[in-house]
């Protein structure tokens, strides 16, 4: 379950409709090669969803903008290989999401690897006052704000655009084929959307698509992280729909209206077809909502700030003596929301500190009985311990609290548990 509650953007993860060719071509249901121009490729990796690339391949070799899916990596590396016979040099990432970078492993090996220095942060599971967690395929070139690249006879301009989508959001510029990779900081034919629980920005999300419209010259092609190519007056109109929506759906959370209200009232009925994409209607009121809890909470710190802290210097008898203390005593300060306590048990399970994991789950656990979540996470932590005994007896917790979920009975069903 870890991915419902840390995944700010799992939205990527629903299955959309796909145009696949008639022709059958197995390699065609994972990846689709477009010639933009004589040195310009689009790569389509698809995987429930698709999250488009580019390459520029020539004399130099092949400089690869974003690897999409892990499990679209092998078949990427194949296939590009066939547009040029030069290896892949330089990888550039547009951001830290998974259906971006996940890909990188599989060129760690012959390619060097650049970002903005706040996707190495995040891809190495750098997380409060924890240790990263090194995986292959890491940026090994950071930058700050502008980095050029001499590559295949042209000029390549990596620029940082802050706080919008994500936060290591890069464009890629391609002077001479005027070409830009805006990455996800346009969702084309969809609305928008910003990864706001993980220092995502929805307003600046929509400044940094005006800042885009004014810095490349008009009569460029803008690729996209998902969806179809942009012209720029189609980037004006992407815009507009964004800030006139938000607006509108700003103004009845004002009123005092619930997402689920929002969303019955038909609200956004004049522009259905842009909820059709990966960004429904739901995801779009609820990251507007977020924004709004986010302007007016803006003092609040995650609890797992203090905790990761104490977590570095004390056993986790103490932290959990702690967590209690600033709960019971400063309720306001910091933010309790169960998915808090959730996503600080699972970097400590990513770092074998198990019996920590243990500790916090319960925690969340207590704060929040009534959640089916809570009882899966925790029973995911008493599997990662080899107790089947406990962790059989918290996915049965869970499934009575939340009975859709599919993941504890999959884990019940791995464990060997038959109904008495
Ligand atoms: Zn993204």
């Amino acid at each position: 379950m870890v991915k419902k509650i840390t995944n700010g953007l799992s939205i990527l993860l629903i299955l959309s409709v796909l145009s696949v060719s008639q022709e059958y071509n197995p390699s065609e249901e994972m990846l689709k090669v477009i010639k933009l121009t004589d040195k310009i490729y689009k790569l389509q990796c698809i995987s429930g969803t698709y999250t488009n690339l580019l390459a520029s391949v020539g004399e130099d070799g092949i400089l690869l903008v974003d690897t999409g899916y892990q499990q679209t990596g092998d078949i990427l590396k194949q296939e590009i290989k066939k547009l040029g016979n030069g290896q892949v040099k330089i990888v550039v990432n547009t951001h830290e999401h998974n259906d971006h970078v996940l890909g990188n492993k599989k060129f760690a090996d012959e390619a060097v690897i650049i970002s903005h220095e706040r996707v190495r942060k995040a891809y190495s599971g750098e997380y409060f006052a924890l240790n990263a967690i090194s995986r292959p395929g890491i940026p090994q070139v950071v930058f700050k704000d502008e980095l050029t690249i001499f590559f295949n006879g042209e000029e390549v301009k990596l620029r940082h655009y802050p706080g919008g989508h994500s936060l290591g959001d890069v464009a890629v510029y391609f002077t001479k084929s005027k070409i830009v990779f805006v990455g996800d900081m346009v969702f084309a034919g969809c609305f928008p959307t910003a990864d706001i629980s993980r220092g995502g920005d929805l307003k600046l999300c929509l400044k940094n698509v005006q800042k885009i419209i004014d810095d490349y010259p008009e009569d460029s092609a803008f690729i996209n992280g998902h969806g179809p190519d942009y012209s720029t007056e189609d980037l004006k109109k992407y815009l507009e729909v964004g800030i006139t929506t938000q607006k509108m759906i700003e103004d009845e959370i004002e009123k005092g209206k619930t997402i689920k209200e929002i969303l019955r009232s038909d609200l956004l009925a004049d522009w259905k077809k842009w909820g059709e994409g990966v960004v429904s209607n739901e995801e779009w009121i609820n990251c507007v909502y977020q924004q709004y809890l986010k302007e007016n909470n803006k003092s609040r710190v995650s609890i797992s700030k203090p905790l990761t802290e104490a977590i570095t210097r004390s056993d986790i008898k103490e932290v959990v003596k702690l967590y209690k203390q600033l709960r019971q005593n400063e309720p306001d300060k910091y933010n309790f929301a169960e998915n808090q306590l959730n996503i600080l048990g699972y970097q400590l399970l990513a770092r074998n500190m198990v019996k920590g994991a243990i500790e916090i789950f319960k925690l969340n656990v207590e704060a929040y009985p009534e959640s089916g979540n809570v009882y899966d996470s925790l029973a995911e932590a008493y599997m990662n311990d080899g107790n089947r005994e406990l962790a059989i007896k918290f996915y049965l917790k869970s499934l009575e609290k939340d009975p859709s979920n599919d993941n504890a009975r999959g884990m019940l069903k791995r464990l060997g548990y038959k109904k008495e």
